[in-house]
């Protein structure tokens, strides 16, 4: 199906030359499959194309904000009509107000909403808010969490720092490090104990609110709710990271599908419809600390732009009840077709799910936290992940990352998934250690 690498190769090299690793995010590098990362010229519907005119159906759904799937006309349209009025006032703007009103409205923990431009900054800003709170400054979160790259959350962290092994970054201080209490996840007694060695110390705990960067894995029942009163019986946060859940797993997010309330909460990817713009808010008190009100600084230059807040209104505003359904159908008919072809070449592995993100883990045990993913059998992934490509299926290029459909998946990109699955199945059936 592939019709060569050649233009990709050339634009790696010549990127590599101009960009640390030659990209600007380092899980794009295919440091962890090996081979080229393919750069991408264009995308519609649930299709992708690279600058060779290779086709693939996208599984990564630009990690999670593309739900309609690519160039979905209504939000197309919301952006084209929003760039030629302007593309940056550095005011009050009334589409700002929209997006947060439809935030507060899906979500119902949340009654103040602040712009921000990426998660990262939506943590950042959330942790600062719930230390300047509470007046405390140790944060508990959980290996293979990611919450973007904020220096005191790096610890053990998922995603992209998974992907790469590394037991976190430097250039982090001691004094970031030693305020970040990092616990297994799905682990309540490792909570209770912190807080019981930590007293009076720590201002939060945050939580993917059902972990995807790990590959997917859902907090076991019982595990949200335990954080929320724990943390509460010792005058914390809770800070639910819906960044990738959020407007995505339903249209409250995880909040909708388990109703554990968070005090604060932080989203980006789906309601920014795949421009940079993302959120914190929660409660109106502590929101209400946030400066020109109370004393936590919080600004941005192009916090709330105007083109973005198109893009994120338009997507939020098309995805209504039927894209859900189709978003957990595709994610149940994906999780599947793996199943079937991985059964059928004898490759042991689980499919799991975080509502619709899905994740395959090989090896014979389900995977409940961080250590479990480290122990599965991650090198079965590469030669899967490059099979996969070959056929035109664009997989997350991590053995780490959760999946991620879109509504826009029809019938023939469910084919071209089906037809390449047996050999990617032999693949990694017949990978080596
Ligand atoms: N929080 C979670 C749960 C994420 O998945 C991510 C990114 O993948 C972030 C925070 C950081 O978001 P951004 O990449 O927009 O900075």
């Amino acid at each position: 199906m592939s019709t060569g690498t050649e233009q990709s190769k050339a634009w790696f090299e010549r990127a590599k030359a101009a960009i640390p690793g030659g990209v600007n995010s380092p899980v794009r590098a295919f440091n962890s499959v090996g081979g080229t990362p393919r750069f991408m010229v264009r995308g519609e519907g649930p299709h992708l194309w690279d600058a060779d005119g290779n086709r693939y159906v996208d599984l990564v759904s630009s990690w999670g904000p593309m739900i309609l799937g690519h160039a979905h006309p209504a939000v197309v349209e919301a952006a084209r009509r929003a760039a030629t009025s302007g593309l940056s006032f550095g005011t009050p703007t009334i589409g700002e107000v929209e997006l947060a009103e439809e935030i507060i409205g899906r979500v119902a923990p949340v009654e103040r909403v602040r712009l921000v431009n990426s998660g990262t900054e939506a943590t950042m800003s959330a942790i600062r808010l719930a230390r300047g709170f509470t007046g405390r400054s140790k944060i508990v979160k959980f290996a293979g969490c990611y919450h973007g790259h904020v220096d005191a959350l790096l610890a053990q962290a998922g995603s992209g720092v998974a992907t790469l092994g590394l037991p976190t970054s430097p250039g982090v201080t001691g004094a970031q490090a030693a305020d970040t209490l990092v616990l297994p996840y799905n682990d309540l007694d490792a909570v209770r104990k912190s807080f019981l060695d930590n007293p009076g110390e720590i201002a939060a705990v945050i939580t993917e609110a059902a972990a995807g960067n790990m590959g997917a894995v859902a907090p076991e029942a019982g595990f949200n709710e335990g954080l929320r009163e724990i943390a509460h019986e010792h005058g914390a946060l809770l800070v639910m990271d819906e960044v990738m859940t959020g407007f995505r797993v339903s249209r409250a997010g995880w909040f909708g599908l388990e109703g554990v309330a968070g005090d604060l909460y932080t989203f980006g990817k789906v309601m920014s419809g795949g421009l940079p713009a993302a959120a914190f808010g929660g409660r109106a008190d502590v929101m209400a600390k946030l400066a020109p009100g109370g004393p936590v600084y919080q600004a941005g230059t192009l916090s709330g732009n105007p083109v973005a807040v198109a893009t994120g209104l338009a997507t939020l505003r098309a995805a209504d009840h039927a894209v859900y359904a189709a978003l957990d159908a595709n994610a149940k008919r994906l999780g599947n077709l793996f199943r079937a072809a991985l059964g059928e070449a004898g490759v042991a592995h689980h499919v799991q799910y975080a509502g619709n993100l899905v994740s395959v883990f090989f090896g014979e045990t389900p995977v409940r936290d961080y250590a479990g993913a480290q122990a599965s059998e991650t090198w079965r992934f590469p030669p899967f992940f490059h099979a996969l490509l070959d056929g035109g299926v664009y997989a997350p290029p991590s053995a780490y990352e959760a999946w991620f459909v879109n509504a826009a998946m029809d019938e023939e990109a469910f084919q071209v998934i089906e037809a390449a699955l047996p050999a990617a199945a032999r693949a990694a059936a017949g990978a080596v250690q």
